[in-house]
């Protein structure tokens, strides 16, 4: 079915699961979804959707939907009217100030909320709290990209739209598994490579992708860094690099070569396990296509070299000439969330304003100040992990978390778990009684995303609409209505009576990166990229062609050396542990386990390849101890030839099977993002 076949009444809006932002045709009767049908023209994904966004909405029907505010009363969480929850967080938040000073004070946006949502968390933190204590999700997955193709190329988002790397002649897949993550751009991915595109894939696992390449690679985990620097020291040394392009448009070749000469594909097969003659085989292809591609994943981001990870990748495509030019579609991350994107765009960040202007900068501060009439805090503020540390050590007294699990979710759960116990007032917004609401001292019933209006921001950078197909549940209320209506309590005033009304305010503070955007404009073209300068103009869909937007105007090649992971397998821990997703479920499986995704994927599986299976003594669909030097989890084996020796894979989709309690504190070196993807770990059957 197609929109089409929707009555008049369907009520059009953005998936809310996965960052390729499907248009979806959503169907309602009494105040209930009855049908979601993906949108014929859909600007991304042009009538197609996946199992999540067709059928997983039972969850906001669910009898454990949280719909009254419930406030701690004598160690026990109970229900109270919203006045009182609300009373209770403005006591909590002035009582941290009084006892810390602003920088108390804490809050973690959400990646699943709206821009509009996001918009007004961080204007509240700043404004209301006066701390840049904001941060979101962000920070566990994506923040490398931001900070990498920032450094590289000199905005925080992918190079080109999905259109264009759609006309590429040679894909290059990299730590991503779109087919069962982000599925329709998997199909599309699939498609072109059918037509005839030259697919390379480099994933440590058998991904769905990869049964459909030409060329596999399969780099040991965390050893991306050295594969992209032997590509481009073929792509070097065969006379494949456009130099004319590198002589013009970029900057850093000579300290890159000189770097280079040490990774010739001999080495990096000793450091990647890929095989020289295929480190060689991937460049030809990538560097005699006409029309190149990069598309990458968490695969590249979530390491101790996250960043490098992604500039390092993005340095493939200036030594080819492939960005910012009709010779290739550049380096297109393939966002998680739905709004991971977003949220970053507005602001929810402890560095940074809406439109990514520095909090450090007194300019960019007063163009702020002006439009929201009070003083914004100059000092950065904490990232996510730096607050469970300020929490475990005390100088953090009040932590309010929307829209995110921290404590299913963050690596290294047992430590999330001490910091929320230590943290002395800890709020939550949330649908579901989640892990980290059973630390909270109040929890706030809050809209899911097909209840509200607003926009959400694609993993190409598109602002699409979200729009309220039906009403919340019981007393639930939308992130937005609830920091107004905290900020009023505070005894302050927002401003932005709607969601159109923030996002005017944002487009007027972050022009010209936003400045022709409106819900107005929006309505009516289906989809706007940014940059978007003014109202009169296009967003830019694909970046730099008139120059990059770093400072010299040039692209920036990154000289970054080979870093190991955080941490080594050894005898105590044999095996090295990778996260992930699967297709029917979404992050902590929140939404996805309530419904009919439980049926399609009813646990957390450890893929173990039989080798390991058979020294471990593990077999297929039973029981399997995990440990590593964080904590412990117990999951289902699931044996199979997708995970190479010496690999095991798991998703995180059920929190109580408690993979985060395995994974480690390491994160990359410049934007504390964590090393989700190398973890030691051992095996036993119970
Ligand atoms: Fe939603 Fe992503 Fe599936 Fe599209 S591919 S329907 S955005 S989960």
């Amino acid at each position: 079915l197609t929109s089409a076949y929707a009555p008049p009444t369907a009520t059009r809006t953005t998936c809310g699961y996965c960052g390729v932002g499907c248009a979806l045709d959503v169907v309602a009767d009494g105040g209930r979804v009855t049908a979601v049908l993906p949108a014929r023209d859909g600007p991304v994904n042009d009538g197609h959707a996946c199992v999540k966004g067709r059928f997983a909405h039972g969850f906001l029907t669910s009898p454990e939907r949280l719909t009254r505010p419930l406030v701690r009363r004598g160690g026990r969480l109970e229900p109270a009217g919203w006045d009182e929850a609300l009373e209770r967080v403005a006591r909590g938040l002035r009582a941290a100030v009084a006892a810390g000073g602003p920088d108390a004070v804490a809050a973690v946006s959400s990646a699943r909320a709206t821009n509009e949502e996001n918009y007004l968390v961080q204007k509240f933190m700043r404004v209301v709290v006066g701390t840049n204590n904001v941060d979101n999700c962000s920070r566990l997955c994506h923040s490398p990209s931001a900070a990498g193709l920032t450094a590289s190329f000199g905005l925080p988002g992918g190079t080109d739209s999905f259109d264009g790397v759609e006309r590429a002649d040679c894909l290059f897949v990299v730590g991503a598994n779109p087919v069962e993550a982000h599925p329709v751009v998997g199909a599309r991915l699939l498609r072109r490579a059918l037509e005839g595109a030259a697919l390379v894939v480099a994933d440590p696992r058998a991904v769905g992708l990869a049964v459909h390449a030409d060329l596999h690679l399969r780099p040991r985990p965390g050893t991306n860094v050295a594969l992209f620097h032997g590509i481009a020291h073929v792509l070097l040394t065969e006379g494949l690099a456009d130099t004319a392009f590198l002589r013009a448009r970029a900057t850093g070749l000579p300290e890159l070569t000189e770097l280079l000469a040490g990774y010739p594909p001999e080495r990096v097969q000793d450091i990647t396990g890929v095989p020289a003659g295929d480190v060689v085989a991937a460049a030809r292809l990538y560097g005699r296509a006409e029309r190149p591609a990069i598309v990458y994943g968490l695969g590249v981001t979530e390491h101790r070299h996250g960043t490098d990870g992604v500039r390092t990748l993005a340095n493939l495509a200036i030594l080819r000439g492939a960005v910012g030019t009709d010779r290739g579609y550049g380096v297109n991350p393939l966002r998680g969330q739905n709004n991971v994107q977003g949220a970053s765009d507005m602001g929810a960040l402890p560095d940074v304003l809406p439109g990514y202007a520095k909090v450090s900068d007194p300019s960019a501060r007063a163009v702020a100040e002006a439009v929201w009439g009070a003083p914004v805090p100059p000092r950065p503020g904490l990232r996510l992990p730096g607050m469970f540390a300020a929490a475990r050590a005390g100088t953090l007294k009040a932590l309010w978390v929307i829209g995110e699990d921290v404590r299913a979710t963050d690596p290294d759960a047992n430590r999330v778990a001490r910091a929320l116990d230590a943290c002395p007032f800890v709020v939550c917004s949330e649908l579901f009684p989640s892990e980290t609401a059973r630390h909270a001292d109040v929890v706030l019933p809050a809209a899911a995303w097909l209840e509200k209006e607003g926009t959400f921001v694609n993993f190409d950078r598109r602002f699409q609409r979200v729009r309220r197909a039906v009403p919340p549940p019981g007393e639930a209320r939308s992130d937005f209505d609830i920091v107004r209506s905290l900020a009023r309590v505070m005894g302050a005033d927002l401003g932005c009576a709607t969601p159109a009304d923030a996002l005017a305010e944002c487009a007027r503070l972050a022009a010209p990166l936003f400045g022709g955007l409106s819900h107005a404009r929006i309505d009516r073209e289906g989809a706007v990229p940014w940059p978007c300068p003014d109202p009169g103009a296009p967003g830019e869909a694909k970046l730099y062609g008139r120059g990059f937007a770093t400072p010299d105007g040039r692209a920036h090649l990154a000289a970054a050396p080979y870093l190991p992971p955080g941490e080594a397998p050894d005898d105590g821990y044999p095996l090295v542990l990778v996260t992930g997703r699967r297709w029917a479920h979404y992050n902590s499986g929140s939404m996805t386990r309530r419904g009919d995704g439980l049926a399609l994927g009813p646990a957390d599986f450890l893929d173990v390849h039989p080798e390991d299976a058979d020294r471990y003594g593990l077999r297929d669909g039973a029981p399997v101890v995990v440990e590593s030097r964080h904590g412990r989890a117990r999951l289902v084996a699931r044996i199979g030839e997708e995970t190479a020796p010496g690999q095991v894979f798991c998703a995180f989709h059920f929190p109580a099977s408690g993979v985060n309690r395995l994974t480690s504190h390491h994160a990359d070196t410049v934007t504390s993002c964590p090393e989700y993807k190398v973890t030691a770990v051992r095996v036993s059957a119970p």
